[in-house]
Formats: C-alpha cells, sequence, structure tokens
C-alpha cells in the first residue's frame, strides 16, 4: 500500500461455531480478499487460532498484500466477552474456550492492533457503516441463525451496555413464565422460539430423521406443510413480541433481520412485518419498518473491520502511528 495513501485496509476476522472467515476490507466496505474453512471446533482454541492466522494469510493474499500492510485487525466471535481486555469469557459450540486472550494472541502473531466484539455487534456495526442501516440514525439487528444475536445502533453509536454484554436480543424473555428452555440456561428466550433449533423441532420426521435447513422449511412452507406453518408462525409471533418490547423501550423506526433465515426473503419479512405492526404502541408519525440487513454472508468480516476502523480512527487515535501500524506488539492489550 502506498505510504501516505488515504485508503486504508483493514483485517476482518469471523469466528463462529461453523466457520472461520477472514476478510481484507478498505475504507469503503469493500471486501478486497477473503477466505471460509470449516470450523475445527474440537481442536481447541489453539487449533482454531491457527485457522484464524490461515484464514489472514490467504485473504490478504487474495487481496495481493501483506498482513503489516493492514492497519488493524477486528475480530467477531460469539458470546459473552471482554472487549476491553480482549478475552473471550466462553463461546457457545466453540470446546474449550473459556478465558481466551484472543485478542492478544492474534495481536501477538500479526504485530497488529486488534478489536475483539460480540459477532452480532460487528454484524450491526457493519450494517450503520455500508449496509441497510447506512441511513438510520438508530436502529436494531436480530441475527436469526443457531442462535438468535442482537445489535443495537443509537445515534450513530453502537450501544454495547455496561459491562459489554448488552443487545442481547436473543435472550429476551418472550414468554411470562416457564418457557422453553434456551442453550443459555434461561428459559423463554426469543431464541428458544425464533432460532434455527426451534424451526427444527417438530420436523424431523419429514425430513428423513435429520434436522431440516431453513430453505428446507420454508420450501415446506409454500408447499402447505402444518407443521413447518406451526413453527414458523411460533417464531414470527415471538420474534415481533421481542421487537415490540424493543420499540417501546427505544422508540426506534427501523429493525433488521439478517441471518440464514432470513434469505426466506417474503414469507418471513410479510407476516412479521404485519405481526410487528399489530404489536407496537401506534405512535403518530412512528411506521416501524422490518427490513432485511444488507450484507449477507460478510457481515461478519465487513463489521468486525469495520469496527477496528471504526475503534482505532476515533477512541484510539492518540495511539495510532503514522504508517497505521501497531505502536507495539502488545498495542492496546497490555
Ligand atoms: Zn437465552
Amino acid at each position: 500500500m502506498r505510504r501516505g495513501s488515504s485508503e486504508r485496509l483493514w483485517l476482518g476476522l469471523d469466528l463462529g461455531g461453523t466457520a472461520v472467515k477472514a476478510g481484507v476490507v478498505d475504507d469503503r466496505g469493500r471486501v478486497r480478499g477473503r477466505s471460509e474453512v470449516p470450523t475445527l471446533a474440537s481442536g481447541g482454541p489453539r487449533m482454531v487460532l491457527d485457522q484464524m492466522l490461515g484464514g489472514a494469510q490467504e485473504a490478504v493474499e487474495a487481496a495481493g498484500i501483506r498482513i503489516g500492510d493492514c492497519a488493524g485487525v477486528g475480530v467477531g466471535c460469539p458470546g459473552p466477552l471482554d472487549a476491553a481486555r480482549g478475552i473471550v469469557h466462553f463461546a457457545p459450540n466453540l470446546p474449550g474456550w473459556k478465558g481466551v486472550p484472543l485478542a492478544r494472541w492474534i495481536s501477538r502473531e500479526t504485530g497488529l492492533r486488534t478489536i475483539l466484539e460480540n459477532d452480532a455487534n460487528c454484524a450491526a456495526w457493519g450494517e450503520a457503516w455500508i449496509g441497510a442501516g447506512r441511513r438510520a440514525r438508530s436502529f436494531v439487528l436480530y441475527t436469526l441463525g443457531t442462535g438468535v444475536g442482537g445489535g443495537i445502533v443509537l445515534d450513530g453509536r453502537l450501544w454495547r451496555g455496561e459491562h459489554g454484554a448488552g443487545a442481547e436480543l436473543g435472550h429476551a424473555p418472550v414468554v411470562f413464565t416457564c418457557g422453553w428452555k434456551c442453550a443459555c440456561g434461561l428459559q423463554g428466550c426469543l431464541e428458544a422460539y425464533a432460532g434455527t433449533a426451534a424451526l427444527q423441532s417438530g420436523l424431523h420426521r419429514w425430513a428423513g430423521g435429520k434436522p431440516p435447513e431453513p430453505r428446507e422449511i420454508f420450501r415446506q412452507l409454500r408447499r402447505g406443510n402444518p407443521l413447518a406453518r406451526k413453527s414458523v408462525d411460533l417464531a414470527i409471533a415471538t420474534l415481533a413480541s421481542g421487537v415490540a418490547g424493543v420499540v417501546a423501550v427505544l422508540d426506534i423506526d427501523l429493525v433488521l433481520v439478517g441471518g440464514g433465515i432470513a434469505g426466506a426473503g417474503k414469507a418471513l419479512f410479510g407476516p412479521l412485518q404485519r405481526a410487528v405492526d399489530r404489536r407496537v404502541l401506534p405512535v403518530p408519525g412512528r411506521r416501524v419498518r422490518v427490513r432485511p440487513a444488507a450484507l449477507g454472508t460478510q457481515a461478519g468480516i465487513v463489521g468486525a473491520a469495520g469496527w477496528a476502523r471504526h475503534t482505532f480512527e476515533t477512541s484510539a487515535s492518540s495511539r495510532t502511528s503514522t504508517t497505521g501500524r501497531a505502536p507495539s506488539r502488545t498495542a492496546s492489550w497490555s
């Protein structure tokens, strides 16, 4: 990269239970090079770290640069984490991930400033930066997958909460008492009704004993399968209930929905919009719009890279060297 050029490149890493993704993203949010491999979760944190570094190398090669040409790294990771210290407290679907100082490891190996953030928060930031939320001052994002993640952007800022655990919209209770058990250990969370596992429940029989993919569930819905209808209706009703709660608290008028299930298009968004309209308090001039997220499968890497860009260019600007490199190997994680 030309020294003194205003264009910088950022490395975005997206660690998920099923895939490790890496991407080189420029200042305008364009992906210049990327890689994706299935997560070897059973190998533990060190093996997954090697995968992340290997993916980063592949992505920079695809972009025609070296890792040192990047101005910083953003890492999106599921589960509760300490973003300030770059530590993953615990990662669902990733055995052995307890108290992993992931940001420090990556910073040490790449020599780059590294920031860690919740994956759904990263996705929300990506939507705010160049996606479906770019014209909105405030919005929320639901990511519908195995888990249900959430991100909140308020007045142009990512709302991360007092303990970095904010915007867990999937674990907002939608059932008054004794609801279905959620993977988080609580009962009655939105995720227990609108996550992939909930959609799949009761549908194994016609899917040949295997849990059907969301795409297949919506195909069955079009064919009039009553079990698919029941699952999707329940997911939509609970999601609308969750949305109505968020709207009541925040008075936002844009709700984005991303993740695998969001690919269902009109079959999801039509009924969901109508259900939300029925649940939110009518306020003159307010029209709550439920819209698909725009960044799709690249939301994680674009959002993580964008979050690194935002973090290192604003709050940490005093520590930024003129070349955009890390001032020291440990950067801000000492
Ligand atoms: Zn939960």
